[in-house]
């Protein structure tokens, strides 16, 4: 009896240089933290932003920790990030010392609410000395982190202008929507700097790998000494703080090459899964795509619909049983940070749209190596199933 074959969510696709680059590294044993494809990866990712360069680290987590830290976030200060994201953003603050005040969902693009942001800033903050503080507690609020999540851009301008009125930096945590436009302009150029997450399910994967993206030479450098156990340059061990060993090694950073030289591929490849599926959803009642802005260019990374239970006939606990049964990947969006054990007492503003999200949207199968037929099969399912 054969195995029956799985429609993955979202798996890589290393069909490009990936083992050409990785076999040079290995032939010319440069496998480690330094190596000529670090130095191309921070160049080129840069580059592709319209930057100089960007710093490569070990994982989109480590970028932001190490972003969050160089942007002057430390112990006792808040720290403003999305309600509804992956986890990471809001560890890493932790990690700081800091503590994340979490800003709902919208109902529309599912991204940070920035109405509500404003709405915090101007009821419950006070610009004192040159920054921002939360007036209940007096803590400094000292930094602003939109997640873009899914692929799809936070509304940056808006969110830009509450910023630079309090003046607050902003840490872009990009590393869900690599590839994706606001207004035209590259996501991951609006902040002060930006996050990258290169792990085995994003836009491109190094396996495991961040970087950290701005146009400040100052912020990079900084950036770089934190993540390179803050060694002064010279053959003398003499490390002038208290650093990380945040870097990303050679072999993964020759990876990152090679993926890098298919990004707009894969962008168009994601895009054209995503038309598929919202053309298909037109004729399904209750299964409701994520909306795309018309300020935005979505890279739709992992591509997602929300389920109204009585018009689609199931919740969507149930589709996700109901397509695993059918041999279908799929998944649910994270639990609301508010919601979250791990970050029990933090503040939360907003109206409960992140818990309405994280309850009725499913993650659907979306790989760059997806095939038509595979894409049907989903859709097929889908249809089978609605209707309860
Ligand atoms: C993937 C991801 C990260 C970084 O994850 P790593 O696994 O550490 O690379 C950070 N924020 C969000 C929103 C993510 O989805």
């Amino acid at each position: 009896m054969s195995e029956r074959k799985v429609i993955p969510l979202c798996i890589p696709y290393l069909h490009g240089n990936e083992l050409a680059y990785v076999t040079k590294c290995i032939e010319d044993n440069w496998v480690s933290s330094v190596g000529a494809y670090v130095d191309k990866f921070e160049d080129r990712f840069g580059a592709r932003l319209g930057f100089p360069r960007a710093v490569a680290t070990v994982n989109g987590t480590a970028a932001l920790h190490i972003a969050l830290k160089v942007a002057g976030v430390g112990v006792g200060d808040l720290v403003i990030v999305s309600d509804l994201t992956f986890i990471a953003p809001a560890n890493a603050i932790r990690h700081l010392g800091a503590e994340p005040v979490f800003i709902d969902a919208e109902p529309n693009h599912w991204q940070m609410d920035v109405a509500q942001l404003g709405f915090y800033l101007e009821t419950a903050c006070e610009r004192r000395g040159g920054g921002a503080f939360d007036k209940a507690s007096g803590k400094r609020i000292a930094a602003i982190v939109p997640v873009h999540i899914l692929g799809h851009p936070v509304d940056m301008d808006p969110l830009m202008v509450l910023a630079q009125d309090f003046a607050i930096p902003v840490i872009e945590d990009a590393t869900e929507s690599l590839g994706a436009q606001y207004l035209g302009q590259q996501v991951g150029t609006h902040g002060d700097a930006s996050c990258f997450s290169f792990n085995g399910n994003k836009l491109i994967t190094t396996g495991g790998g961040g970087m950290i993206a701005s146009m400040n030479e100052d912020f990079l450098n900084t950036a770089k000494h934190l993540t390179t156990q803050a060694k002064q340059a010279g053959t003398e061990y003499i490390h002038d703080e208290v650093g990380y060993n945040y870097r990303l090694v050679n072999v993964l950073a020759a990876m990152g090459v090679a993926q890098l030289e298919q990004l707009d591929g894969f962008v168009e490849k994601k895009r054209a899964i995503a038309k598929t599926y919202r053309a298909a959803f037109a004729t399904i009642p209750g299964i409701t795509a994520q909306a795309e802005a018309d300020w935005a260019s979505s890279a739709d990374w992992l591509f997602s619909a929300r389920i109204d239970q009585d018009a689609f006939g199931m919740d969507s606990r149930a589709l996700i049983l109901g397509l695993k049964a059918c041999g279908i990947e799929s998944r649910p969006l994270w639990q609301p940070m508010h919601l979250s054990p791990a970050h029990a007492g933090a503040l939360f503003i907003g109206t409960g749209v992140s818990k309405a999200l994280f309850e009725s949207v499913v993650s659907l199968p979306c790989s760059v190596g997806l095939t038509a037929g595979e894409q049907n099969t989903v859709i097929g399912a889908i249809k089978d199933l609605a209707g309860g």
